[in-house]
């Protein structure tokens, strides 16, 4: 069966069900979006023309909101507790319903069948931590990992490593006439502050920073409390309480600047805000905070280091939009509130964070990823033999060549393929950003070669195959090179002084960085 765009999304409503606090925050997002989602649906239809979409029997399985996980979340909706998870999964079944699948939603484990999984991961699990053999030998065995699935298979919030898949979630769309009447109605000294549990308003140190904001700007929050001021949030805060999504985007069409204080990592209100035209400042972690050092991420099957509170805004949208600066370092701090003052900015999303883009990333997922063959070490059609590579120019990278070979139905599209021999210490994740382009797992099996190792003029002493989550990489004492033994190992994510890692790189679309050129 074709899977057909859709337009009304009544029927998605009544299968979300009701009741829970969580459903209903859930369906009035839903209920928001509709319009955008159907704009959307119909600039995609345009763009594919008429390749055909099958449609996909999906079973929606919402694991954090069944009574037998505990159903943490609903109870706190209403009192300031997390709510990223639900604007993501509210998302998710508006993409899916809009692409044309066909839904069936639960929110109780008894309801779980067996099926073929994509599991929705908001901070992503690294090989390394997913193989379960390789985590319990290597000390990678957390809470969350070693469940030995294709790590494409989990999907995040955020492009963390290109390891995992990109699921991500939408935030709303202004045309030039709305962005305009925001940009004239700002108040250049409004401020608000992110986060709604008062908690984050005990932060060591804040003192300080918050007299300097406090100097030049009237400080507003949006922390949730029962019926008396929270003691933790200082007179001088207009604090507006817990607010509905609505009139939050209300209060940040009006801010000139969203503050964080370094806790909630990574969620979606920095992106509100800066699609509502605020700046994001927030503060550097120096050291970064990760699974070794900090409690939030212990147990998280992660490696990542998070050098900011919102990595996302720092590294993919930057300044003019968000500002990253040491809140221990008075001036810094101060010199970035009054050029803030001054600065005038566009309201900016991410084309991959509009509903166009959401369902052009996961209509090509549903397309185009098959995890039922499973990885194999050398795909089908990529002869070790006679190799597909041409050297580049300059001998430190690989190209795949075009005209020589090009495997059918991969995906991404071999042709994409750019190989490089990362320095010492060096990430895969890190040397494709180096140059431009992202680092792409499924190309590893074609750079698993001896052959590669030679393209590159790399003087392996002796060539070996082993299980490790940093191979295929060269050791430079004793030039040994190092071959991947367990496809499943293949990973972006990762980094040792002593190896040089051979990365499978592509490009990417401007905005869409799960998708290389050719992709759709
Ligand atoms: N939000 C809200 N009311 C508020 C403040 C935030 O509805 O007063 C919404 C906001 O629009 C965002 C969601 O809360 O979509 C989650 O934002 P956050 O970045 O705080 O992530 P969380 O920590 O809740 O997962």
């Amino acid at each position: 069966v074709q899977a057909v765009f859709r337009s009304n999304l009544s029927h998605l409503l009544e299968l979300m069900g009701s009741g829970k606090e969580s459903l209903i925050f859930m369906k009035k997002r839903t209920r928001r979006f509709t319009t955008q989602w159907t704009k959307a649906a119909k600039y995609l239809a345009q763009k594919l023309g008429d390749i055909r979409r099958d449609q996909k029997q999906i079973l929606v399985h919402i694991g954090f909101l069944t009574e037998e996980s505990g159903d943490v979340f609903s109870p706190r909706v209403l009192k300031g507790g997390p709510l990223g998870e639900m604007v993501q999964w509210a998302d998710i079944l508006a993409a899916l319903y809009v692409l044309g699948h066909s839904l069936r939603i639960t929110v109780s484990l008894k309801e779980l069948q067996r099926c073929r999984i994509r599991v929705i991961d908001t901070f992503g699990t690294e090989p390394a931590y997913n193989h379960e053999e390789y985590a319990t030998l290597h000390g990678y065995r957390t809470n969350w990992g070693y469940w030995n699935l294709n790590p494409k298979q989990f999907m995040t919030m955020f492009p963390h490593t290109p390891d995992n898949s990109f699921m991500g979630f939408v935030s709303e769309e202004l045309n030039e006439t709305e962005k305009q009447l925001i940009k004239d109605g700002k108040a250049s000294n409004m401020a608000v502050v992110y986060g709604k549990e008062a908690s984050i308003w005990k932060l060591q140190g804040k003192e300080k920073f918050l007299a300097i904001l406090n100097k030049y700007m009237e400080i507003h929050g949006t922390v949730y409390y029962e019926s008396q001021r929270p003691p933790e949030v200082p007179a001088f805060v207009k604090n507006h309480g817990l607010l509905p999504q609505p009139e939050f985007q209300q209060l940040l069409r009006k801010a000139k600047l969203f503050i964080g204080f370094g806790f909630p990592y990574e969620g979606p209100a920095p992106l509100e805000a800066i699609a509502n035209g605020c700046i994001f400042l927030q503060s550097r972690f120096s050291p970064p905070h990760s699974s070794l050092n900090h409690e939030f991420f212990r147990g998280k099957p992660t490696s990542r280091e998070v050098f900011s509170q919102h990595p996302y805004a720092e590294n993919f949208i930057g300044k003019p939009h968000v500002w990253t600066v040491d809140y221990n370092n008075s001036d810094e701090f101060e010199a970035a509130i009054k050029a803030i003052m001054n600065t005038q900015v566009d309201p900016y999303l991410p084309y991959e964070y509009t509903c166009a883009g959401m369902l052009e990333r996961i209509n090509a997922y549903i397309q185009h990823q098959d995890f039922c063959a499973g990885p194999s070490p050398v795909p089908p059609g990529a002869s070790t033999a006679q190799s597909p590579f041409v050297l580049a120019p300059n001998a430190t990278h690989l190209e795949w060549a075009q005209n020589i070979s090009s495997v059918p139905g991969a995906w991404p599209p071999t042709h994409s393929l750019r190989a490089w021999l990362a320095a010492p210490g060096r990430a895969c994740t890190d040397a494709c950003l180096d140059h431009g382009l992202i680092c792409e797992p499924s190309f590893f099996p074609f750079l698993n070669s001896q052959d590669s190792f030679l393209k590159l003029q790399v003087p392996c002493d002796s060539t070996e195959w082993e299980m490790h989550h940093l191979y295929p990489a060269f050791a430079q004492p004793g030039q040994e090179c190092y071959l991947q033994k367990e496809p499943l190992l293949f990973s972006c994510a990762g980094a040792s002084t002593k190896y040089q890692r051979l990365c499978p790189c592509r490009d990417f679309r401007k905005g869409q960085v799960a998708l290389c050129q050719g992709c759709l």
